[in-house]
């Protein structure tokens, strides 16, 4: 680990002030800060601990919505009773990620944040045009079972490695963000960035810009979600594939579907071809077959993880069976 500067910060503007020098970086539980750091893959010449900024409420808002602080601890988020009982989704995502004590350590800033866990980007021997921009990609030609099949491009095939953030994406949340131009929001689906020509730049945050808070929009019915898992063993490991699904179903009919997948794309993927087919038809086996391969049509396997797109297709059919039954 290279030698660095620690500041402990006691509010957002004074994080935001020490963050615009140059090579600073914040930390929050340190679950990825810190291996990124040990493995020299992060150098920074600042680390500025937030762990002292006040963002640990949970706040159920005036419309029905919630606002998450950013350094709210994973498992917090995932046992709160309005979590449990009206974004279900998002309470199992969150307790299928990493074990209980990296539970009780990562925040939701920095599990947004959380970098891919492609083997070559951990690995200085190898090249890796995120690490190195320009270098070469160890995992096109290379090993590639956990790599992405959506949303890759020939210079990066990384999968983004949250749960929650598939859930959020499903839920549509909205970032809340204070830089030096004062506060501002991001959609979800504008925050992770898709590699195309340029895989180092990951979201949408500039220097200087910290997550203060997220947003879950109201919704009705998202207590009936699901979000489901399929990795290589029961706990403590990444997705192969998973799928977050909220339905509305009245009379057997689906009114209103949001789809996203997880462990296949190389951002959180909403689902958008599947939500098309879904809304409006009968909740039954066909339908659901039918949005899973919708959901998969553009994607593209690789040597090793071209299982993934029937595996893919199965986890959302499950998921969907789980969520809306069979009429
Ligand atoms: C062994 C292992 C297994 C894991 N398994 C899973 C899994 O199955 N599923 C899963 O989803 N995750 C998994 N994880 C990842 C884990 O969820 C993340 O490491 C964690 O969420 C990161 O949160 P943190 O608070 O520790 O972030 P940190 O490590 O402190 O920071 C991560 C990044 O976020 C930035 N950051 C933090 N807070 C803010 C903020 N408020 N504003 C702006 N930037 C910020 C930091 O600068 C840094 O770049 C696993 C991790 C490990 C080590
Ligand atoms: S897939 Fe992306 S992260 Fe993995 S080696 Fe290639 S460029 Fe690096």
């Amino acid at each position: 680990m290279e030698p660095f500067k620690l500041i402990r910060v006691q509010d957002g503007q004074s994080a935001i002030n020490a963050t615009l020098t140059a090579g600073s970086k914040f930390i929050a539980g340190g679950t990825n800060m810190l291996d990124l750091m040990k493995l020299n893959i992060e150098t920074p010449k600042q680390v500025i601990d937030i762990n002292k900024l006040s963002l640990y409420q949970i706040e159920e808002l005036p419309n029905g919505g919630i606002k998450i602080g950013a350094l709210v601890k994973n498992s917090d988020l995932a046992y709160h009773p309005a979590i449990a009982k009206k974004y279900p989704v998002l309470s199992e995502a969150l307790l299928s990620g990493a074990s209980p004590q990296l539970r009780n350590m990562a925040s939701v800033g920095g599990n947004l944040m959380q970098r891919t866990r492609c083997p070559y980007f951990y690995n200085a021997d190898f090249v890796c045009n995120k690490r190195v921009p320009g270098s070469g990609c160890g995992a096109i030609a290379g090993y590639n079972r956990n790599n992405a099949i959506l949303g890759t491009s020939a210079q990066c095939i990384a999968t983004h490695p949250s749960d929650m953030c598939v859930a959020m994406a499903a839920l549509g949340a909205i970032i809340h963000v204070q830089g030096v131009k004062g506060v501002k929001t991001i959609p979800f689906s504008e925050f992770h960035l898709l590699p195309g020509q340029t895989p180092h730049l990951e979201h949408n945050l500039r220097q200087g810009e910290l997550i203060t808070h997220v947003e879950i929009p109201p919704i009705a019915y998202a207590a009936r979600s699901h979000y489901l898992k399929v990795r290589d063993r029961a706990s403590y490991e990444f997705a192969l594939t998973s799928a977050a699904v909220i339905l509305d179903i009245q009379n057997g009919r689906i009114l209103k579907s949001h789809i996203a997948l997880g462990g296949i794309g190389t951002k959180p993927w909403r689902a958008d071809l599947a939500e098309k087919v879904l809304n409006g038809a009968i909740a039954n086996q066909q339908t659901y077959r039918a949005a899973a391969e919708a959901a998969l049509s553009q994607a593209k396997g690789y040597k090793d993880n071209s299982f993934k797109i029937e595996l893919a297709k199965r986890t959302l059919v499950r998921a969907l069976t789980t969520t809306g039954g069979i009429s």
